[in-house]
């Protein structure tokens, strides 16, 4: 019989969200992800989501991969659906779960019945199907406590169920049960891996990337898009803002102080990013900043940039070592890309003393012979919208 994908839903505690909101977001973010790969029919039940194909010709392989990867859930399983019998249940058992069973050295049984019509209680099944496992197996002890192996039996409406312990899911919240964000996405490793951690915590993104050509290569921005679609597992299909950045870069180059440049850049990099902003109707900005980094990633120098703003700015790297960065941008994919050898428009004209703290009124002050209004203007009329 056909094998089925059970996930375990995550914090549906917390305050202010209802459950309802939780789940049927889930439902839908797991039904748009499951596309590729096939018919299935999505449910909850009891704090569980069931993934069950329709008919024949679904990839379960590829579904399981891809829900590995949904924000929300915290654990999954497969399972194989049986007869609601207690002898189909054993022998399911005893033939899905055979490499497990030979693996562990204790185990324990649990059993669920949401359809009562089996004849025997939870507890009836568990003894029998565990005291035939035992002896099918005679190397395996019972461990209630801390058991190596659990092995599930679940009769449910349609079906009954058998499943090992369940392998750790994505964690986090439903992607877009939050609101949204514009994330600032370079070429780097940091900024995937912000938008990666915000993602996570139920927020749906939008992508924002500063492009400087011919300063910055075609191959330099097809490496950003390339990011940002290995993020789609994680956050679903997105959109990339690409913002002409050459113009203005030139006449900062041409018109301010050379030791402000990288400050200056900076503030209108949060100008235009908060334009898309509002534009999507997003309620923060993200960025892949972390103390201490580089020049402009001082307090002084946030501060600096964040005042030309007034939405929020998440740096949720901000007190990670690069160590733990690289860490996650491995585990979620995005490392190999990001070091891969392209400019980006931060290292276009940098100066070679950049300032690390900007006097009061410095910054105002190279600001007031330029047209702000006029750059950015330009900027984001020349945007190029990209979905991945
Ligand atoms: P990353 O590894 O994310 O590139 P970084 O350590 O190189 O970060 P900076 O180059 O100073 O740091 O950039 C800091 C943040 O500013 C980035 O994490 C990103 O959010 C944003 N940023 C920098 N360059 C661009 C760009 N070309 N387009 C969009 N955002 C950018
Ligand atoms: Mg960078």
């Amino acid at each position: 019989m056909h094998e089925i994908i059970l996930m375990k839903l995550g914090e549906l505690v917390l305050k202010g969200l209802n459950r309802r909101s939780f789940e049927d977001k889930l439902m839908a973010n797991a039904r748009r992800r499951l596309k590729p790969f096939g018919e299935f029919r999505v449910y909850t039940k009891q704090s569980t989501l069931y993934v069950e194909p329709k008919g024949e010709g679904c990839d379960l392989e590829g579904a399981w991969q891809a829900m590995t990867r949904l924000f929300g859930v915290v654990g999954l399983s497969r399972a194989r659906a049986c007869a609601k019998d207690k002898d189909a249940l054993l022998e399911t058992a005893k033939t899905y779960l055979d490499d497990k069973l030979r693996a562990a050295r204790t185990f324990k049984e649990e059993s669920k019945r949401a359809d009562k019509s089996i004849p025997m209680t939870s507890i009836q099944l568990s003894q029998y199907v565990g005291g035939e496992l035992h002896e099918a197996y005679p190397h395996l002890q019972v461990d209630v406590h801390h058991p190596e192996l659990t092995v599930y039996l679940e009769v449910r409406d349609y079906a009954a169920y058998v499943h090992a312990d369940p392998e750790p899911g994505a964690g986090g919240l439903p992607v877009g049960i939050g609101g949204r964000a514009v994330s600032l996405l370079s070429g780097g490793i940091d900024s995937p891996v912000a938008s990666w951690m915000i993602a996570k915590r139920g927020i749906a993104l939008e992508m924002v990337h500063f492009f400087s050509y011919p300063y910055t290569s075609q191959a330099a921005k097809d490496k950003v898009l390339e990011l940002a679609r290995l993020l789609t597992p994680w956050c679903g299909s997105l959109t990339v803002h690409v913002v002409p950045f050459t113009a203005l870069q030139e006449e900062l180059r041409r018109s301010c102080p050379e030791e402000l440049f990288t400050i200056l850049m900076r503030r209108f990099m949060m100008r235009i990013a908060q334009r898309v902003a509002q534009r999507i109707g997003a309620g923060a900005l993200v960025t892949g900043e972390s103390l201490g980094q580089v020049a402009s990633q001082t307090m002084d120098a946030m501060r600096c940039t964040g005042q030309v703003c007034s939405l929020p700015i998440l740096r949720p790297v901000v007190g990670m070592d690069k160590e733990e960065i690289v860490r996650i941008a491995r585990t979620i994919g995005t490392f190999e890309t990001s070091i891969l050898p392209y400019e980006d428009c931060c290292t276009v004209f940098t100066p070679r003393h950049p300032r690390l703290r900007p006097l009061p009124g410095e910054v105002e002050a190279a600001e007031a012979k330029l047209d702000v209004e006029g750059l950015v203007n330009a900027a984001v009329d020349g945007i190029e919208r990209i979905r991945v």
